[in-house]
């Protein structure tokens, strides 16, 4: 039985297997190599996933869920939900345990059932393409996951039915689709520009060894802004004509949205396009159309501030890195926004030279994914080791607030660490375990990743008792503390606390959609 490999994007899903040798990607029943994320509940209440889904968007945009990764193992407090609620068209709410409900209908599904439902999309699909049961998967995250965010991509795999043999991250998996079967050691980067985010990884590969040496991006920079930019640009002209923002009004705003990435998407490989919506706002004035040219120039005009702001992102990475540009054998377009002639140009210039264009920027990471899985599943000699690095410095909190880095960021994993510590307080009798991630010194910089306390510590004048504490991160990147009293032998260990999700029953074939 095979193992797959799922690239779970944020926009797309890809979905790749390695057959006789061979890595390919999984295609639909219309040859299409990629799946939207995007799912959906029609007016029969049944729910819909994929590229009918991301179809009647526009029309239905309070019913339709895209971009669910951005919210996937995130604390609906945290300051990225809360940057991200006014720019997502749907209703987000706070669970119990301050996890982000996502509304659909009547429901409110977790960004992990979200997930888990696209993820039993491919599931079907691999097993339809196959014609076998797929109860294994390699799935890939981006580098910058946290514990958090890789566990709740475990656990939507585990409500689609997928064990996860191994979670690998982006870059290395694009790494992999490019190293694979040639012989190319040397230092790569990976600039991978996605629908909501940009990453640059830059890797050493030697003798079937994929070593990540640093990644930097921003979790908010990608197509989307890219789909923003033009659509302001519509939605100026438009106002000026008849003194109404579209962008004000929901649905206009999402349909302008859509026209403006189709718009974008063309200009990537025409010159001029036309951005058309007819009876923007049919409830005001059914005569409003929308109807400009944008020329390839003015779009790159309007998005060059979001292409330099990824290179500033490079250049901090290799700064930090302490990598010269001139040491890079090799660059490796990742994302469907690198198909964007400037974001080559651009790229071309700030290496000074031509990225890599045999590689699908689409099918990178799913076929990456796909070549790790067959890897772990065999044990031969086209075996591939992997080495990942800690995206963040992981700490613990110490009086005044202070983070205590335990284990530095871009240390390589899987990795154990044992530090010894004391109390602050005569006859002490429990300490109190917070564990943080980043890279800020004070935990207000910082995202808290857990806390737990350990009990039962032997009476002692302050600074005599011995704790030590141990942090293990495993393959996948997921860690666990333990926390042991010498003297004592007490022990304590990180809760998991496990978010419930239900499995949805989504439709394998999709429904027609009756528009609105
Ligand atoms: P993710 O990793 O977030 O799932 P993808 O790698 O699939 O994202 O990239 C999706 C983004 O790429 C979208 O913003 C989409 O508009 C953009 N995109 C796809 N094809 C093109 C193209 N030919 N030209 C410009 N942008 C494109
Ligand atoms: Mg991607």
């Amino acid at each position: 039985m095979p193992v797959i490999g799922i690239d779970l994007g944020t926009s797309n899903t890809c979905v790749g297997v390695v057959l006789d040798g061979r890595p390919q990607v999984i295609l639909d029943e219309k040859g299409r190599s990629t799946l939207p994320s995007v799912m959906a509940l029609n007016r029969r209440g049944q729910f819909f996933v994929g590229h009918l889904a991301k179809a009647q968007m526009s029309i239905n945009p309070t019913g339709t869920i895209h971009s669910a990764k951005r919210l996937l193992g995130q604390k609906y407090s945290g300051r990225d939900v809360q940057r991200l609620i006014p720019e997502l068209p749907f209703e987000i709410s706070q669970l119990p345990d301050d996890s982000p409900g996502i509304k659909l209908g009547d429901n409110v599904l977790t960004p992990t059932e979200v997930s888990a439902a696209v993820l039993k999309k491919v599931k079907v699909l691999a097993e339809n393409a196959l014609n076998e049961p797929i109860t294994n998967a390699v799935i890939s995250v981006p580098a910058h996951f946290d514990n958090f965010q890789r566990r709740e991509t475990k656990h939507a795999a585990e409500i689609a039915g997928l064990e996860v043999s191994r979670l690998i991250n982006e870059p290395t998996a694009a790494a992999l689709a490019y190293g694979y079967g040639a012989n190319t050691p040397g230092m790569i980067a990976v600039f991978d520009f996605g629908g909501g985010t940009f990453d640059i990884s830059i890797l050493e590969i030697g003798d079937g060894i994929y070593n990540v040496l640093a990644t930097g991006g921003d979790t908010f920079l990608g197509g989307n802004d890219f789909n923003n930019a033009v659509a302001h640009w519509a939605a100026e002209r438009f106002n000026n004509k008849y003194h109404f923002n579209p962008m004000n009004d929901i649905a206009a705003h999402q349909r302008l949205l859509d026209a403006s990435e189709y718009v974008k998407i063309l200009l990537s490989t025409q010159e001029k396009a036309q951005l058309t919506l007819q009876q923007v706002l049919p409830d005001i004035d059914p005569s409003w159309d929308l109807d400009e040219t944008l020329t390839r120039s003015q779009l790159e005009t309007l998005c060059a501030p979001l292409v330099e702001r990824a290179l500033t992102i490079c250049q901090q990475t290799f700064d930090s890195a302490n990598i010269s540009i001139a040491d890079i054998n090799d660059i490796i377009m990742v994302g469907g926004m690198t198909r964007m002639p400037l974001v080559r140009r651009r790229v071309t210039e700030w290496f000074g030279r031509a990225p890599n264009t045999t590689i699908n920027p689409d099918e990178a990471v799913g076929i990456g994914a796909a070549i790790q899985a067959m890897a772990l599943d065999s044990i031969q000699d086209n075996m591939v080791l992997l080495l990942d690095v800690l995206p963040l410095t992981l700490s613990i909190e110490a009086a005044g607030g202070v983070c205590i880095p335990v284990i530095a960021k871009n240390t390589k994993i899987p990795h154990h660490v044992s530090r010894i510590f004391t109390t602050s307080r005569d006859n002490q009798n429990s300490v109190t375990i917070s564990i943080y991630q980043g890279e800020g010194h004070h935990i207000s910089e910082n995202s808290r990743l857990s806390t737990f306390e350990l009990t039962g510590i032997r009476q002692a004048p302050r600074m005599t008792p011995r704790i030590e504490v141990s942090f293990s991160i495993d393959v996948n990147g997921i860690l666990s503390v333990t926390a042991i009293d010498l003297d004592s032998h007490q022990s304590q260990s990180i809760e998991i606390v496990d978010l419930t999700a239900k499995a949805l029953d989504v439709l394998e074939s999709e429904p027609v959609v009756q528009p609105e």
